[in-house]
């Protein structure tokens, strides 16, 4: 069965100017043209689908998202506020959500298990192309290490898909790398410093572990054929990741204030994932480090990717979903235009859009 979209103006995604009043023809769950409509051609039987006055755009990808997570709560996050099932059903409803919006691929971050990408590849549920990095890599006291404000390390019950991710020293951290790809890891997620979000004293620009873990890491995730997305916002951590040579700096938040770090990454080839849309979530946290941190950080992320763009740094947008809910993804987009124009007009909206999943 042949389906043509008419009418609609096209972006293609290969960086080519919109071409209006376009032709998109597909054969089944196959695009097989696309282009003007007039240098196209198709069977007489084919079923046409007006869509003028639209935009057609490739499926849009979000390179980091934490599909799993619904809320920064602690008991939301310690999976203590409602069953498991639940939560996993809130996850699914997620996914499916995520590819309505034109998402058909995300990498996951860290709390999504490969039961999930099982269950997609299997048609049970709806949901976008997934690269999962299960857990988050940290040494104890890093972001991967949870323990609440009062130094609790409890609670949640074991789950042999979401294995412990705390490691300490080379040969723990070659471990733990090991232990994810068994869990079904794609891609290596670490963190050398903190996070707006993180505990008081472990904030962006503080580091978490050594170069000597980081080289480990990033040998074995290689060895193993991962890539390793790093969290690091700034300070000395930051360029501990890139001396490593992890794949993506994540977040990424100060690169502007050392001239060097984008120009490092410009010459190894390493993906800046900027994440705009859950700092401006940030600004309201009924929490005042996560709030000082994220107002701070603002500008510094916008200038680092304008630099990162004149220096030819490969970009890839991330939203950092989960936590702050799941909002309408391509905001990041709006996000990364709006700062790039150089407008501060980013107060209010994001918050109504970021819903919890019902
Ligand atoms: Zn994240």
């Amino acid at each position: 069965m042949i389906r043509v979209l008419t009418g609609a103006t096209l972006i293609d995604g290969t960086g080519a100017a919109p071409v209006p009043d376009a032709a998109v023809v597909m054969d089944r769950d196959r695009i097989t043209a696309a282009g003007p409509r007039a240098a196209l051609s198709w069977p007489s039987d084919a079923e046409l689908v007006d869509a003028r006055g639209r935009t057609v755009i490739p499926g849009l990808i979000d390179a980091h998202d934490h599909l799993a997570s619904h809320g920064y709560g602690l008991a939301t996050r310690w999976g203590l506020d409602e069953p498991a099932s639940t939560a996993h059903l809130r996850t699914a409803r997620v996914l499916a959500e995520t590819l309505a919006m034109g998402y058909t691929t995300v990498r996951d971050a860290g709390g999504l298990d490969a039961g999930f990408k099982l269950a997609v590849d299997q048609g049970l549920i709806p949901g976008p192309r997934l690269v999962l990095a299960v857990q988050i890599i940290s040494p104890t006291g890093g972001i991967g290490d949870r323990v609440s404000p009062s130094g609790h390390e409890c609670c949640g019950a074991y789950d042999p898909l979401l294995p412990e991710s705390v490691a300490n020293g080379p040969d723990a951290v070659r471990d733990v790398v090991r232990t994810m790809v068994r869990a079904g890891a794609d891609v290596i997620k670490t963190a050398t410093t903190g996070g707006a979000s993180s505990r008081a004293g472990h904030g962006p620009l503080d580091a978490a572990f050594t170069l000597g873990e980081m080289e480990a890491l990033v040998a074995e995730s290689h060895a193993l054929g991962r890539r390793v997305m790093c969290h690091a916002l700034g300070g000395p951590g930051l360029r501990t990741a890139l001396e490593a040579g992890v794949d993506s700096i994540e977040h990424g938040c100060y690169l502007d204030e050392d001239p060097t770090l984008l120009g490092q990454m410009a010459v190894q080839g390493t993906f800046f994932v900027p994440t705009l849309t859950v700092y401006v979530y940030h600004r309201e946290s009924p929490a005042p480090h996560v709030r000082e941190r994220a107002l701070a950080l603002y500008p510094h992320h916008v200038a680092s990717v304008r630099r990162a763009l004149e220096l030819g740094v490969p970009i890839a947008a991330g939203t950092d979903a989960g936590g702050h809910g799941h909002p309408r993804n391509a905001l990041e987009l709006k996000y990364l235009r709006a700062g790039l124009q150089g407008r501060r007009d980013l107060r209010g909206p994001a918050r109504t859009l970021m819903t919890r999943a019902r």
